[in-house]
Formats: C-alpha cells, structure tokens, sequence
C-alpha cells in the first residue's frame, strides 16, 4: 500500500493545528513550532516544506515525509491594458481553471473559480457552455489566492468574489471550509465583508451562507425579472424559481446584491426595469448591472452604454440603489471561463496534457 501524504492544505486552521500539534509532540520538537509551520502554510506561504528555513532541516525533512503542500501549476498569465491579469492553472488531473486579478485604487479583488466547468448552462455565458467537470477541493479554491502571494512580486489581494469558474453553492461541502481559510488571521486573513460569494440562487447554499457567523456578502445572479425569461435565460430557474430566490434573498440577514447582465433587446426593457425595481425594493437589494462580455454564450448582443445608463436610472428613480459595473480584461477575455475556452477549445482537457511545473507564461 502506497503512503498517501496529508495535504496539509485541504485542512482549516484548527484541523492543521491539531495535526501539527501531534506530529510535533512525536517527534519532540517545540510546542511552538507549530505555529510557525501554521504561518507558512497559507499567511507567509512557502513553497514548500524546504522553503521553511526558519525550522531546523530534520523537522522539514520530517515534515516532507508526512504531509503535502500542493502547488496550483500556473500554465498562462496574461495583462490587459487595464492592469487586469488572468491566470490559468492547471490542476493534478489536468483539468485547468481560471483567476482573474482585478486591481482598482489600492484593492485587488481575485475573481476564483469553485468548480472546473459548470453544470448549470446559463445562455450567455462560456463556463456553461463547456460543461461540468469536477468540483474543486479546498485547497484548490483558497490556493488560488495562495498562488498570488507566492508570486514575485505578489499580488497582494484584498478582495475576494466567488466569480470565476463554476457554481460555488454546488460546491458548499469545499466552499464552506474555504471560506474560514480566506478569513482567518492564522491562514489569508481576509475580512468577510471583502469576500463575496455568487450564486445563481441555490437555496440551501444561501440559507447556509446566512448561518455562518461572519459578515461574508452574497450577491444572486439574477438576470432576469420574471421566471418565464429566466427559465430560457438560466435553465436552473426550473429548480429555484424567482420567488423562491427573492424570498431567500429577504430573510437573509445581510443587504444582497443582484447581479444583472444587460443583453440587448431581451432582458434590458422599460418593463423589465420597473420589474426589477420591484424585486430589488422588496428584499433591500442593491443592483449591479454587468455589460456582457463578449464570447458567451452565443446569440447575445450587449446592451449599449447609454441604454445602460437609461435603465440604471428607472431603477434609481424607482429607489434603487444601482451601479454599472465597469468591464475589466475585455482584451483578455477575462470573463467567466473564457481564457481556458480560448486555450484548449470547448473540450474538457485531458490528463496526458499535464505537467506538474510551475510556468509563468
Ligand atoms: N455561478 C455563479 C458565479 C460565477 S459567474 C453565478 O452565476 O452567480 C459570476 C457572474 O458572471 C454571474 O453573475 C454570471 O451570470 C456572470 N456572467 C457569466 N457570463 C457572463 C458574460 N458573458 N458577461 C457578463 N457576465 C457574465
């Protein structure tokens, strides 16, 4: 029987503590070494065990036997003319995900995927229309911001939306443990209103994410002002209808967002708006209009700046409050799955593609 070694990275804090604590004892080290190994795994992370040169070389050596430290293989990095950056990573099965790093004034939001491909084939947009592949595991999800600060120099990220790759709320099982590492001091440290998870309105995601003690933010893609729209728009509305959506999206103990993407001539009328108006008002939302990306799903047209700007102001008038958000990366591509459509065609990858270095292209 082959040795598996335990990905420290797949643990939260107090589970790597723990574990820590007990191989420690073990092999009679300090009981402050623990902590110190605790830091490099996701605060000041090494690269590996090796890396931690502040732990006499028996216990890294020791350490190296026992556990693991996986690395994310970066295969592309690209810059917009914006500043922008998009990452691909390649995954240990090969499958490949994307990140997107977003800088404005003195933040950078990581825009992480949660699953490589997604089931859920919302019409316009590239991630649905390549299918799902796999959920991503823990360390997948957080080693994403972790491969930013291993970068030289680092990204130094102080935002966090679940807006790449895939549905965070199917993914619940690894997304929930992910978010105490992104938040915790011991392990990214990132404040929960900072991080923002997005879902298409997976109820038992939303009413869980509204049990978890910290201020983390949700915003609904909702896209649509009635379910006969949505349901041609975003298949899952079968499952969630609207109503249900917003009345989740009410008792939630924290202000939501909505998210809405503008496509010309079907979901950006004057009705619409007045309809969207009344769904925001009802739960307190506040609305973000998103211009569509190019290279969607295919038969969409964008809505143009001015109409977008006559239907943010139907719904301020109506008290709502509303921004547009601004298109980042529209020379990357960097939208919801479009790098990795743009580098290995619609199919899923195989695993003969796979190579575990580390290139920054
Ligand atoms: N599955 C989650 C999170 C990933 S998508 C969700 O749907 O909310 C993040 C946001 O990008 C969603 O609001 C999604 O609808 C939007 N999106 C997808 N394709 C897009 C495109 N081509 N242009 C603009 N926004 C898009």
């Amino acid at each position: 029987m082959t040795v598996l070694h335990e990905n420290l990275l797949n643990l939260t804090p107090d589970e790597a503590k723990s574990r820590l604590g007990v191989v420690v004892a073990e092999l009679g080290q300090p009981a402050y070494r623990v902590a110190q190994i605790l830091r490099r795994l996701w605060h000041l992370p090494a690269a590996s065990f090796n890396d931690m040169t502040e732990l006499p070389a028996p216990l890294r050596a020791e350490l190296e036997l026992r556990f693991s430290l996986p690395r994310l293989a970066m295969t592309a990095r690209q810059e917009s003319k914006d500043g922008t950056q998009k990452f691909l990573f390649r995954l240990h099965d090969g499958e490949a995900i994307e990140t997107v790093a977003i800088p404005d004034g003195g933040r950078v939001t990581l825009c992480i995927s949660s699953q490589a491909g997604c089931a859920l084939k919302c019409a316009f947009c590239a991630t649905g229309a390549m299918g799902f592949s796999r959920n991503l595991e823990v360390h997948e999800i957080a080693g994403q911001v972790r491969e930013m600060r291993l970068l030289d120099p680092p990204v130094n990220v102080t935002n966090i939306v679940f807006m790449g790759m895939g549905e965070p709320m199917m993914n619940w099982k690894a997304v929930d443990p992910t978010l105490t590492l992104l938040n915790d001091p011991r392990a990214l440290g990132i404040g929960a209103r900072h991080i923002t998870i997005s879902t298409v309105g997976v109820l038992p995601g939303i009413v869980a994410l509204g049990q978890r003690a910290e201020q983390f933010r949700l915003a609904i893609s909702i896209h649509a002002p009635t379910d006969e729209l949505r349901q041609q728009l975003m298949p899952i509305n079968t499952k969630f209808p609207l109503a249900e959506v917003i009345e989740a999206a009410k008792v939630f103990d924290r202000r939501v967002t909505f998210e809405y993407v503008m496509l010309g001539g079907v979901n950006d009328g004057v009705e619409q708006a007045r309809e969207l108006a009344r769904l925001a008002r009802e739960c307190r939302a506040f609305v973000n209009l998103i211009p569509l990306h190019p290279g969607g799903g295919q038969g969409f047209v964008p809505t143009s700046g001015n109409e977008i700007s006559r239907f943010a102001r139907l719904l301020r008038d109506r008290d709502v409050e509303v921004a547009v958000r601004k298109s980042r990366g529209i020379d990357i591509a960097a939208a919801c799955g479009q790098l990795r459509v743009e580098r290995l065609g619609r199919r899923a990858p195989r695993a003969a593609e796979q190579n575990g270095d580390v290139q920054v292209a």
